[in-house]
């Protein structure tokens, strides 16, 4: 059986966890409006997404 030939020390163990640690989805500025939103997402203010329109938002 395979078994750690040393044991893992605090901060390699802490280390590790922190890489998964979640984090908020990172915030841009929509390049169409200048609103706040999510990346990948399409702005929910004016429907654009990457220099086009995807969604038609009412008004
Ligand atoms: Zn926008």
């Amino acid at each position: 059986m395979g078994v750690p030939k040393r044991k893992t020390s605090k901060m390699r163990l802490r280390t590790r966890k922190a890489a998964n640690r979640w984090h908020a989805p990172q915030l841009n500025k929509c390049g169409q409006c200048g609103s706040t939103v999510p990346s990948h997402t399409v702005c929910p203010s004016c429907g654009y997404y990457k220099g086009r329109q995807v969604l038609s938002v009412g008004a």
